[in-house]
């Protein structure tokens, strides 16, 4: 494989934005006429008495069980095409707990992960023609960007900010944070894009793009 961009998992290539509202009320932590994306929803939920254990509580259903009724994120797919064309491998690389804290009983959320990307084209031949063998989940944000630094990575594409001002973070990778549709982007250590073209744009070398 030649160089490599690796590529984030929850809210970088999945979104579940539908599915933290419609969850969130059936769990009776949202009104009934609540509109809104995950960052909505963490507000909202978190606000509450006990917030934090019932926002965990909902990421715990939301990843698991919810993970069927979440989206690709646009553009995904042109995505990785472009970045074939232009001779770079694809990574995915998740910090995901095998169960959730919050829910030490329920679905093993890698192999729903797993699953989801498979029926959707992402591995085994489809479309996103990435390997099932270049997918890997750690269990801290630590281990995470460790094997970011291991695996070598040319650049890296999170939606989280953290991820990117951990000390730890690699030097040489270069930071692209994707925030699918956002009003507002942030700025700080890395580059900020709003949709997957704008991170080929910034990444790619302009006759791969379309
Ligand atoms: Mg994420």
């Amino acid at each position: 494989m030649g160089r490599l961009i690796g590529l984030d998992f929850d809210n970088t290539i999945i979104l579940y934005d539908r599915v933290f509202a419609r969850i969130g009320q059936s769990m009776g932590l949202l009104p009934p006429n609540f509109s809104g994306g995950k960052p909505h929803v963490r507000e909202h939920v978190r606000a509450m008495e006990d917030g934090e254990a019932k926002w965990s509580l909902l990421q715990a259903r939301v990843y698991g069980p919810g993970i069927d009724g979440a989206e690709l994120a646009p553009g995904t797919f042109a995505f990785l095409e472009c970045c074939r064309a232009a001779g770079f491998g694809i990574v995915v690389v998740s910090h995901k707990t095998e169960t959730a804290f919050a829910d030490p009983q329920g679905t093993n959320l890698r192999d729903a992960a797993r699953a989801w990307m498979l029926r959707h084209g992402l591995t085994g031949g489809g479309p996103g023609g990435i390997g099932t063998d270049d997918v890997y989940f750690e269990s801290t944000r630590a281990d995470k960007i460790a094997r970011i630094a291991s695996l070598g990575c040319f650049a890296f594409v999170d939606d989280l900010e953290e991820v990117f001002r951990e000390p730890g973070f690699p030097e040489p990778v270069s930071r692209h944070l994707l925030l699918h549709g956002a009003d507002r982007l942030p700025s700080g250590p890395f580059h900020a894009h709003r949709s997957w073209s704008d991170v080929a744009a910034a990444l790619l070398p302009a006759p791969s793009r379309r």
